[in-house]
């Protein structure tokens, strides 16, 4: 299927990027959800606004204790340790296993967080994280907490008329633990269950659960879940009352291995 016809801008500047969604264009990083949406006619806009030339929508940089990581940064570019020490490491080993990599050549952090799809890696990770999430509108820029900032399925704390500038994390000690498991019945294949664990020293360790057909699940105290992984994850799901069985298996499974990674 082909896209209907749709008008193509090339925003220089943010003012000139915002002023087009006023107009009701469509904002694009790397397309890679996009493109698909626009080829099945599920999103037609009038006009797409690709933002890949914006000053400052890519990249890296580390300043007073915050990695500030631009919303156009590639899945690719934290894959290769855009961002430097434990953080970087955290997430390089989650991008690496997004999907394949000219998928993660044209993907972005913050076309991957605005579009929400349940079952996306950063969806389910970045809630799980310190830090906020950096929104540009009219009135100037907002903070959102990373882990308020996917309300639901698809659904986002970005109003229409907003863009994701990007995302801030603090720097992690390099003693953070942390852990990550998802089941894919393919490797490159979206996930079917993702849980997450972190512990930074000093702080309550945190977990979510996530790409359940549902937006992510956060547990803001996780403390008893390291202490007893299997028994813990087997309550913590039981009280979601997952409808398949098979999908709280996989859940149960995926938050008993993530606290087992960072215990
Ligand atoms: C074959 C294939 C397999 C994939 N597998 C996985 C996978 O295993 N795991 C995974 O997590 N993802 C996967 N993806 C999705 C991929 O990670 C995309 O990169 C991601 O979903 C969207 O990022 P993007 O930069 O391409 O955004 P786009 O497709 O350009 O945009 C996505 C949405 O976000 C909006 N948007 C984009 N940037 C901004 C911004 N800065 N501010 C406001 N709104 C914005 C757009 O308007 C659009 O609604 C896969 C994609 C493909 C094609």
């Amino acid at each position: 299927m082909k896209p209907a016809a749709f008008g193509y801008d090339r925003p220089l500047d943010w003012a000139a990027a915002l002023g087009l969604l006023v107009q009701g264009a469509r904002p694009m990083a790397g397309g890679q959800s996009l493109g698909p949406m626009l080829n099945l006619r599920l999103a037609m806009p009038e006009a797409v606004a690709d933002l890949r030339h914006l000053p400052g929508f890519a990249g890296v940089a580390v300043r007073d204790g915050v990695v500030r990581i631009g919303a156009g940064t590639t899945h690719a570019a934290l894959e290769d340790g855009a961002v430097p020490g434990r953080l970087g490491a955290i997430l390089a080993g989650v991008a690496r296993r997004i999907a394949y990599r000219p998928v993660r050549n044209r993907g972005t952090i913050g076309g991957s967080l605005a579009h929400a799809d349940p079952a996306a890696d950063w969806v389910a990770v970045l809630p799980c994280l310190p830090g906020d999430a950096v929104l540009l509108g009219a009135a100037g820029e907002r903070r959102v907490p990373l882990s308020r900032f996917v309300l639901g399925v698809f659904e986002t704390a970005l109003a229409a008329d907003e863009l994701l500038l990007a995302v801030e994390i603090p720097v992690l000690p390099e003693a953070t633990r942390w852990g990550h498991w998802k089941f894919c019945r393919k490797p490159g294949e979206f996930s079917k269950a993702t849980a997450c664990v972190l512990a930074v020293p000093g702080a309550a360790p945190r977990a979510v659960l996530a790409a359940l057909d549902a937006g992510p699940c956060l547990l803001d105290d996780a403390a008893a879940l390291l202490r007893a992984p299997v028994e813990e994850a087997a309550r913590i799901v039981a009280g979601l009352a997952l409808e398949d069985p098979w999908r709280a298996a996989l859940a149960k499974r995926a938050l008993a291995q993530a606290a087992e990674m960072a215990a």
